[in-house]
């Protein structure tokens, strides 16, 4: 079983059983799937799994692994430790910046609600000797506005610019790690620019933030905790750093999970951790309730880009989605008719078969949607394998569940109506159509297939 870059005889990932994402595409059986099946085989020349593909071992670089191995808890420990020494030219002030979709794993975990769950970890990163706990959300309030922006301009452009439309989404960093290194120009200009909540909490952090408190981006050790290991990759993106200041936005990426080991190591029961607010940005304020934004267990770019571009496009108010499932829960399709006539048509594409299929379409020139939110995932990111796996690494349908309550239960807010953020676009960014804002907000990707010496990792 190979990759499509993969020089290996032998892939060293372990394999999968049960989840119907890692069926091999040859096992799939309508004629239509069949006829994408053969020419993704040309194209691939391999079976391809999801497991295999999506960050996946054989596609980064030695020094990249070295440096995804570097982001565990003992980087955590070590920077807790120079803390303590007298050399305070070694100290710095750690954040820890949590994504919504980790906390319906600690919300199951610990069985209350994803607010409880949210003070609790809090108080036990705090009783770590961590300074200040922040909810990405904001970060991701950005990333939507900024995508919805985006979207709009490129709707308006399809006609001059043939990579326009369709857009894809550029949150998850699988998808971008695929996309980049393996499609590469095929999909790269049609990919929104917009940065993924996680490098624009970095921004935040290290640039906002660090300002606020008179501190050099180097100053500030910066951890995410999340669903997944592909931002382990994501963090050491060349254009998420600060060669000034020797300094990434992003330092450290902790998933979910291992920060769960973490409170295992230390037998810190649930009773035993204080219930601490997470911090806010704005100085002294604490963010006693949370909230998630609309969507499928994701971000839900898709909902918040269809009302937007609905609303602007053509004056039309949608109140809820209506999906309509397509081969499988997976792959669901959205549309907006005016006057008899589709005018918009999106695509949630998750998990590596629709994500396949999708490629395909657009290599044809049969893609008919103008947005397609892309998740790697099959179930978006509450299903990330840094989370909802068993320790044998077998999925782990019944915390998926209950993770997928609590997120449920979570109060809804638009991005728009963040005053926070309204806030910032004036003060810190100068504006919203301003240069910070491109460098801040939105990033580029690379058109250059992975040529580097590959090395033999496993996660
Ligand atoms: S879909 Fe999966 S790989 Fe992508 S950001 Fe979400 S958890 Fe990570």
């Amino acid at each position: 079983m190979k990759c499509e870059n993969c020089t290996k005889k032998e892939c060293s990932k372990k394999q999968k059983n049960d989840n119907e994402q890692n069926v091999p595409l040859a096992l799939l059986n309508s004629n239509d799937e069949n006829e994408e099946r053969n020419e993704f085989h040309r194209l691939a020349n391999a079976k391809i799994f999801l497991s295999d593909c999506l960050a996946c071992d054989n596609c980064i670089t030695s020094d990249e692994a070295v440096r995804v191995f570097q982001q565990n808890q003992k980087e955590l420990f070590h920077v807790l430790n120079l803390n303590k020494k007298c050399d305070t030219s070694k100290h710095k002030v750690v954040a820890v910046s949590v994504c919504p979709q980790s906390l319906p794993y600690f919300a199951a975990k610990f069985s209350v609600s994803v607010t409880e769950a949210a003070k609790k970890l809090c108080g036990f990163l705090k009783n770590l000797g961590v300074h200040y706990v922040f909810d990405t959300t904001i970060a991701a309030d950005f990333s939507i506005l900024e995508s919805q922006k985006e979207f709009v301009q490129r709707y308006h452009h399809q006609n001059q610019e043939k990579h326009s439309i369709p857009m894809f989404a550029s949150a998850c960093p699988g998808w971008i790690q695929y996309a980049e290194r393996v499609l590469s120009s095929l999909v790269t200009p049609h990919i929104c620019t917009a940065k993924s909540p996680q490098q624009i909490m970095g921004s935040l952090v290290k640039g906002y933030f660090a300002r606020q408190q008179n501190l050099l981006p180097d100053k500030i050790f910066h951890i995410i905790v999340a669903p997944c290991y592909d931002r382990k990759l994501e963090a050491l993106r060349e254009d998420f750093h600060a060669p000034v200041y020797n300094s990434q936005d992003v330092d450290c990426v902790l998933t979910s999970g291992e920060v769960f080991q973490i409170m295992e190591q230390r037998k810190v029961s649930l009773k035993e951790m204080a219930d601490v607010a997470f911090d806010s940005l704005f100085g002294g304020i604490k963010e006693d309730e949370l909230i998630r934004h609309d969507g499928r267990k994701s971000d839900g770019y898709l909902e918040h880009i269809f009302k937007h571009a609905a609303k602007e496009l053509f004056d039309t108010e949608v109140k809820e989605i209506v999906y309509k499932v397509l081969k499988n829960k997976d792959f669901q399709e959205v549309t907006l008719e005016k006057d008899g006539e589709t005018v918009l048509r999106f695509a949630a594409a998750y998990g590596f078969r629709n994500i396949q299929n999708m490629v395909l379409k657009l290599k044809k020139g049969k893609c008919s949607y103008h947005f397609v939110e892309v998740l790697a995932c099959p179930g978006g990111c509450l299903n990330g394998k840094g989370q909802a796996q068993t320790e044998d690494g077998k999925p782990d349908k019944a915390l998926l569940r209950q993770m997928e309550d609590v997120y449920a239960a979570v109060p809804v807010r638009l991005p728009e109506t963040n005053t926070h953020v309204q806030k910032l676009y004036q003060e810190w960014l100068e504006g919203m159509d301003s240069v910070k804002v491109q460098e801040s907000l939105h990033t580029k990707y690379s058109t250059e297939k992975l040529t580097a010496h590959h090395l033999d990792i496993k996660w």
